[in-house]
């Protein structure tokens, strides 16, 4: 069966269509700029040349036509008719205290969907409209929504829940969600795979160090701590995001560049992280890898610090599940940064680990990068969320044809 994974952004979409029996992608794709002038569509079948059209794009369901349209075309195609699609798999960004796994998507769903729009205002709504577009141009398929929170909901009380009046836990569902955990899931279960070991019995630490960044303690299976809390913005250094910082810092700063809480929050969202760090450089570790050979205080700076926080969670998360067996590296930085990988791992002697330098070296590959006699596994893991997506699509629709 193939399943048409979407990601849809506010103005964005990207798109894979997957083999869910070979797991193999078969084309790939991304819509910008819907509803804005200069929309264009990417298309690529696997192995075959890369397409752009620029074509207007007034909404979303003009930008699923359009995708539709390019998997079915006859020439550049990679099906005969969208009877070939079987399912479509959604990411969604939030799904609240509500769903801790994907789910079919029904009228219900979408109702309860909605109901978490408050906690992810940019990315929810957007994700709907995905969902809305799809079901009117195929409205026999099912359709599976795969949330972002799900993995990260067997936190117990005392990680998720922050030191604030619980009346606002109560009223408002003020605690900690968590984010990227269809690859928190993958990446776990792959290290657990790749090392022969059983996944219920290990304990890993997945770091996914991409521009968002976040790292997550998995116990015997399961997710019981993640950097990332209420919103995205908590934890890490990110690309543009603070990550923790002392709350008092938002009125501090409010009061003397007299902004408003909103202005500070877009500083905090859109201007800090390695790019504030950097004073404004970059976001893009390429180039801040750069300035960090180069010897120039801001390269030196940033990864530093950046690192320094990365090996600080690992620290907490080795306490949280009393020791910890792998820990893996994922995401643009840490699948091709072995710097950072390096810097982080510097720190973390006392837990007997060691990384072998040539091995380490290599960027975007699946492989052990410890020694042999290092005590922890460090592991390079790439993450494929839309696989990811693609298979709990696949096993939910099956599920449901039994
Ligand atoms: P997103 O959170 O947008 O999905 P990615 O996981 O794709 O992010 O990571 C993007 C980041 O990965 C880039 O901003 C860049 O900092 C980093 N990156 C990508 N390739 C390299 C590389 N070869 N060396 C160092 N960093 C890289």
């Amino acid at each position: 069966m193939n399943i048409l994974v979407i990601n849809c952004g506010s103005s964005s979409l990207k798109f894979q269509l997957i083999d869910a029996q070979t797991e193999q992608m078969i084309a790939k794709g991304l819509c910008e700029r819907i509803g804005i002038e200069g929309s264009q569509l990417v298309y690529q079948p696997a192995g075959g040349a890369k397409e752009e059209t620029v074509t207007p794009m007034p909404d979303h369901t003009k930008a699923i036509e359009l995708v539709l349209g390019a998997l079915t075309n006859e020439k550049t195609g990679v099906v005969k008719s969208l009877q070939e699609i079987g399912a479509v798999g959604h990411r969604i960004v939030h799904g609240g205290e509500k769903f801790a796994a994907s789910t079919i998507i029904t009228d219900e769903v979408i109702e309860a969907i909605k109901a978490c729009n408050d906690l992810a205002p940019l990315h929810n709504p957007a994700n709907l409209i995905g969902i809305d577009a799809c079901r009117k141009l195929m409205p026999n398929t099912p359709m599976v929504g795969v949330f972002d929170t799900a993995f990260h909901q067997t936190m117990p009380k005392e990680a998720y829940l922050y030191g604030l009046p619980y009346e606002y836990y109560e009223k408002y569902q003020v605690r900690r969600y968590g984010f990227h955990g269809t690859s928190h899931s993958y990446v776990s279960r792959r290290a657990a795979e790749l090392l022969g070991k059983n996944y219920e019995d290990m304990k890993i630490i997945v770091c996914h160090l991409g521009n968002g960044a976040s790292i997550s303690a998995v116990e015997n299976g399961k997710c019981v701590d993640t950097s990332m809390g209420l919103t995205p913005l908590e934890g890490l250094i990110m690309g543009t995001r603070s990550g923790d910082i002392d709350p008092a810092i938002v009125e501090y700063i409010a009061h003397k560049e007299d902004k408003s809480i909103d202005e500070v929050m877009t500083v905090l969202n859109k201007k800090s992280g390695v790019l504030g760090l950097s004073d404004g450089l970059s976001s893009d570790f390429r180039d801040l890898e750069k300035s960090y050979v180069a010897g120039e205080d801001r390269g030196l700076r940033t990864i530093r610090t950046f690192a320094y926080r990365v090996a600080k969670y690992i620290g907490a998360y080795t306490a949280v599940m009393n020791g910890v067996d792998a820990i893996c590296f994922t995401a643009g930085v840490g699948e091709n940064s072995p710097l950072v990988r390096n810097l982080a791992c510097e720190r973390l002697g006392y837990l007997g680990i060691a990384l072998d330098q040539e091995k380490n070296d290599k960027r975007g590959e699946e492989l052990e990068v410890s020694t042999p006699d290092s005590r922890v596994k460090v592991l390079v893991v790439p993450t494929n969320e839309e696989l990811a997506i693609a298979r709990e699509t696949f096993a939910l629709v099956v599920e449901e044809n039994k």
